[in-house]
């Protein structure tokens, strides 16, 4: 599962959510979310997002963020 981070809040840019296979993204408050039971790890947003706001879940010190991205899409 692939995660939204920092770098996405206000960015105006949409090109993840056109590209993503599974139509997974979802609007939080101020930055878009992945849903982490539809995203199916394809890969294909992450180069496409300008401001490089969209990381593997697996990577470090991402908890607060995968947490924020769940929270956001499950609310929906
Ligand atoms: Fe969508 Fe693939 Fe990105 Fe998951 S990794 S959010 S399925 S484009």
């Amino acid at each position: 599962t692939y995660v939204v981070t920092d770098n996405c809040i206000r960015c105006k840019y949409m090109d993840c959510v056109e590209v993503c296979p599974v139509d997974c993204f979802y609007e939080g408050e101020n930055m878009l979310v992945i849903h982490p039971d539809e995203c199916i790890d394809c890969g294909v947003c992450e180069p496409e997002c300008p401001a490089e706001a969209i990381k593997p879940d697996t990577d470090s010190g991402l908890e607060s963020w995968v947490k924020l991205n769940g929270d956001y899409a499950k609310s929906w």
